[in-house]
């Protein structure tokens, strides 16, 4: 040692009361001494001789140093965490805890420390213990021995937790082990209140939205998903993949329920692990399962994200030791911009779009075209169109035909759909779901039992009785019962035959066989007119116009529309007006919009005109006004030049 050292040991060991034993530690630069020594003293005090050993303890201080900032650190980051975590001795001794465990279990932490830890578990048949009563036994079932040399990392769901005041509180243990330099070890157990999500998950049970089998949100929960994500901005990046595994039933057949179930499960799994953030994974029915994506932008677009499901569920599984390999087929369907979609819509067609890939070939992928989508909406609103023809819930419109003289003749009774969701729906757009669904007849005699009805009590125009023009594409001439039909409507509504006019196509008027015709004999004998709808559209030729039985011609829109600036058609209308008035049949030109028209139209000898000019499609009781009013207000002649 040099001398300077000697002298601060020495110094050192003075400070001490001097006795015969003096121990002191002395900090140098970089290093650290431990001494020991018997002191001589000589009569006044003073030392005479040191006696002892002096230890370099460099190496051991700053182990202990290191230690205690190591211990310093855990304690700040345990009493950060939100997780509970306990420190346990290999005796099953709570060593430490943190502020959140204390406050999960809602006791102090000196009533934790040194507390068995199987005191903690909250037996069920145990009640009335709490967490401060004894143990029943040494260690509780979720701290597992800690085998030595390996590595002791593991989960445990569900535990039932003993709180303070004896009730009970569910937590997800993470258990490790760290060993110590005597070869001992510390249990580390860290606890997360689960009982939030199992409140959740026992409330999705109850609430029937979890699959049973597979644990994923079921229909229910994926339309309540989809819903959710609809709503919200950024509603339109939506996406919906519909995936259904192809020979399921083989796997069933062959392998046993048992088998198949294990399979849908371990294809669930797989969803859950490896989809895309942001995808939800849901089980529709058997073997169909679904993935809703909240953006599908972020999931590489719809092709991207319906290859991604594909290749998830294109896997090989092994079932009971056995590998089974599966393909699967897959629809996805995302929102059209240019239409308002309901999640049940999208997830339908996506659906749709799944059968549409599984016909095509086993393991396609199908996009939701907008074919599919029109198919299913069609298909939806077919049932929601039966449905309100039977409860009565379609309306009806009527727009005038006026003569020349200002007087209404007659009024066509035009059909509309108050759609509960879509607004109005016109009959353009809802008369093709009732021809494809088989409805027309029932329309038609829904709208002639409503029109005629209604019809009955209108008051004349200017002294005229008015009379109604109903439509009719399924109700016709060529069906057997057509006349006994009509017969019986038009006399249970009490409207004057000669009040009614039934508008056909003429594709419906020709060749028609002898019965038809004498069906449609005996009703214009009766006062009853017809008419030939649309006429110069369709097949219809001027030549033809001589076959048809009916007293009436409607000049079609889509000559009249031109009737003022296009010679040609001009020279239709006016064809179709001169032969019509040759065979002695009136004319009523349609869709008359403008004055020009008009006079054009009036100028050729057209008898009545029906179009905006004059009157849109009115409400039954705005028709009853106008009629009851003053004669409607017909463009005058232009002056002579
Ligand atoms: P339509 O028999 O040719 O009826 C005339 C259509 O032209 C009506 O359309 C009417 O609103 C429209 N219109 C009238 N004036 C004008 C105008 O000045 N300009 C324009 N651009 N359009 C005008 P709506 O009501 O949409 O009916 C369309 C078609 O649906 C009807 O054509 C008819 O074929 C059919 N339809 C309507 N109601 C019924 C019904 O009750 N039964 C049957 N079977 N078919 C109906
Ligand atoms: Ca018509
Ligand atoms: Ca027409």
């Amino acid at each position: 040692m040099e001398g300077e050292q000697v002298a601060l040991l020495v110094r050192g060991l003075r400070s001490g009361t001097p006795s015969a034993d003096h121990r002191a530690e002395l900090a140098l630069p970089g290093v650290r001494l431990s001494c020991r020594a018997e002191v001589e003293l000589d009569a006044d005090g003073a030392p005479v001789r040191l006696t002892g050993v002096v230890r370099d303890v460099t190496a051991q201080h700053e182990t202990e140093a290191r230690a205690r900032h190591a211990a310093r650190r855990f304690a700040d980051l345990a009493a950060l965490v939100p997780a509970g975590i306990a420190i346990v001795d290999s005796d099953g001794h709570i060593r430490e805890a943190n502020p959140a465990l204390c406050a999960l279990l809602d006791v102090a932490p000196e009533q934790l420390r040194g507390l068995p830890v199987a005191a903690l578990s909250a037996e069920p048949v145990d009640t009335g213990r709490t967490a401060l009563d004894g143990p029943l036994n040494p260690l509780p079932t979720w701290l597992r021995p800690v085998p030595p040399g390996s590595a002791h990392r593991y989960r445990v769901e569900d535990v039932p937790l003993l709180r303070g005041d004896g009730t009970t509180v569910w937590c997800e243990l993470a258990v490790s082990a760290t060993t110590l330099d005597d070869d001992g070890w510390l249990w580390l157990v860290a606890c997360t209140d689960v009982g939030e999500q199992r409140r959740a998950a026992e409330l999705l049970r109850s609430a029937g939205t979890v699959d049973e089998l597979t644990r994923l949100p079921n229909r229910a929960a994926t339309l309540a998903l989809l819903d959710r994500l609809l709503a919200r901005p950024g509603g339109e990046r939506v996406a919906v993949v519909c995936g259904d595994i192809d020979d399921f039933q083989r796997v069933n057949s062959a392998l046993g329920h048992d088998a198949g179930d294990e399979l849908l499960v371990a294809m669930a799994g797989r969803l859950q692990r490896e989809l895309p953030v942001g995808c939800t994974a849901g089980r529709l029915a058997a073997d169909e399962f679904v993935v809703v994506s909240g953006d599908v932008d972020e999931a590489g677009g719809a092709d991207a994200l319906a290859a991604t499901v594909g290749d998830l569920l294109r896997t090989t599984v092994t079932v009971r030791g056995r590998p089974v390999q599966l393909t699967a087929s897959v629809g996805i369907a995302v929102p059209q911009s240019d239409v308002e979609v309901t999640a049940a819509d999208l997830l339908r067609f996506s659906e749709v779009a799944m059968h549409d890939a599984k016909r095509s070939c086993r393991g396609g992928v199908a996009l939701a075209t907008d074919r599919v989508l029109a198919a299913t909406q069609a298909l939806e609103l077919e049932g929601e169109l039966r449905a309100a023809l039977a409860a009565d819930a379609l309306v009806l419109e009527y727009q005038p035909v006026i003569g020349p003289d200002g007087l209404v003749r007659s009024a066509e009774a035009l059909v509309r759909w108050p759609h509960p969701e879509r607004g109005v729906i016109p009959p353009g757009e809802f008369l093709p779901v009732a021809q494809r669904g088989g409805m027309l007849r029932e329309l038609d005699e829904w709208v002639l039992r409503t029109a005629t009805r209604e019809a009955a009590d209108w008051p004349e125009h200017g002294g005229r009785p008015v009379a109604v023009a109903v439509n009719l594409a399924g109700l016709l001439p060529g069906d057997p019962a057509f006349r006994a039909t009509v017969n019986d409507i038009v006399t249970g509504a009490g409207l004057p035959w000669d009040r009614l006019v039934l508008e056909v196509v003429d594709t419906s008027l020709v060749a028609l066989p002898p019965h038809a015709l004498a069906a449609m004999d005996r009703l214009v004998q009766c006062g009853v007119q017809f008419a030939v709808d649309d006429f110069g559209t369709g097949y219809s030729s001027l030549a033809r116009l001589k076959e048809l039985p009916a007293q009436i011609v409607k000049v079609d829109r889509a000559f009249v529309a031109g009737v003022g600036r296009d010679p040609a058609d001009f020279a239709v209308a006016r064809a179709v007006v001169e032969m019509a008035q040759a065979m002695g049949r009136s004319t009523v030109a349609e869709g008359v919009e403008t004055t020009e028209q008009y006079h054009v139209l009036r100028g050729i000898g057209v008898d009545a005109f029906q179009g905006w000019l004059f009157s849109r499609a009115l409400p039954p009781w705005q028709l009853r006004e106008l009629l009851a009013g003053e004669r409607v207000a017909v463009p005058p002649a232009p002056a002579a030049s």
